[in-house]
Parts: C-alpha cells; sequence; structure tokens
C-alpha cells in the first residue's frame, strides 16, 4: 500500500508558525475586568444570547492565565495604574483590546480624571466604537484581533535557544 493510500486524510502539512498563530487565535481568554456601563455589554457578549465559548474565548479570573485584556468602560486616573499592573502581571504574547469610546478615546468624559484613551498607557491591538458598543460589535473586534494573531511572525529560533547551540557547534 502506498503512502498516499495509508494516510489518506489524515496529514495536514503547515507551519509551525500558523499551528501556533491559529492555536492562540481560537483559544483567547480575557481577564474579567470591567470598568463601567461597556462592561455589561461585555457580560453579555459572554452569555448564552451572543456565546463567546464557541470562538474558544473563556474569561478567566486571574491576569495569570489571560492572555487578553478587554478595556471595557472609562478609565479613570485613579484606576490606571490597577490596569496598568494587571496588565503587567499577563503572560506575553498579550493582547489589548479597547472597547467603546472611553477606552478609545475618553469618551464623553473630557475631563482631568479621565484617561483620554487607553492608548496613550497600553497598546491598543483593536478598538471597537461606540457608547456602548453592541455585543456584536465586541464580537467584531475579537474576530479582526484573531484576524491579527493569524499574521503573526513568530521566532521560536530565538524562544527556545536554536540559534544559540547552532552558533555554539
Ligand atoms: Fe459608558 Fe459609553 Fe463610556 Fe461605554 S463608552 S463606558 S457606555 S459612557
Amino acid at each position: 500500500m502506498g503512502v498516499e493510500q495509508t494516510l489518506g486524510n489524515n496529514v495536514i502539512t503547515t507551519s509551525l508558525d500558523k499551528l501556533v498563530n491559529w492555536s492562540r487565535a481560537k483559544s483567547l481568554w480575557p481577564m474579567t475586568f470591567g470598568l463601567a456601563c461597556c462592561a455589561i455589554e461585555m457580560m453579555a457578549a459572554g452569555a448564552a444570547r451572543f456565546d463567546l465559548d464557541r470562538f474558544g474565548v473563556l474569561f478567566r479570573a486571574s491576569p495569570r492565565q489571560s492572555d487578553c485584556i478587554i478595556i471595557a468602560g472609562t478609565v479613570t486616573q485613579k484606576m490606571l495604574p490597577v490596569i496598568k499592573t494587571v496588565y503587567e502581571q499577563m503572560p506575553e504574547p498579550k493582547y489589548v483590546i479597547a472597547m467603546g469610546a472611553c477606552a478609545c478615546s475618553g469618551g464623553i468624559f473630557d475631563t482631568y480624571s479621565t484617561v483620554q484613551g487607553i492608548d496613550t498607557a497600553l497598546p491598543v491591538d483593536v478598538y471597537v466604537p461606540g457608547c456602548p458598543p453592541r455585543p456584536e460589535g465586541l464580537l467584531y473586534g475579537i474576530m479582526k484581533l484573531q484576524d491579527k494573531i493569524m499574521k503573526e511572525r513568530n521566532s521560536f529560533g530565538e524562544a527556545i535557544g536554536v540559534g544559540e547551540r547552532i552558533s555554539q557547534a
């Protein structure tokens, strides 16, 4: 029996990049972290009707288990250090979604106490506009993030020290 007959449709060839990106994109675990009214829509997106689980999106209660943070609501100057700490506690690679007008730009709160866009403090990957955005808007934003992750290039050689071992040989 030839190799093709033996293997049939049971083998998929791909690059390591694509495989890793696919795994990351299809299992995003955001922090359970709400700041204001937008967080209610984020919760609705995670509940039965919109069902974020079907995209592999599962909310986690610890930053150590999360690779995504959805900034859902108004960011006050007082809350900013907490958000930064939570973000720093998340392992790499990690992603940020700014959900709603407040997180994107300060929204209607053009005041001394409100951060005028979370991108002044964190590297935002996807902006979801609206006040508040509907759960469908957040779903679309998450799908955009998945598209972005699928295009990432990884440096596995450096990560596992292959380049170093080769140069020493
Ligand atoms: Fe609330 Fe609108 Fe700000 Fe969202 S964008 S937190 S709904 S005021």
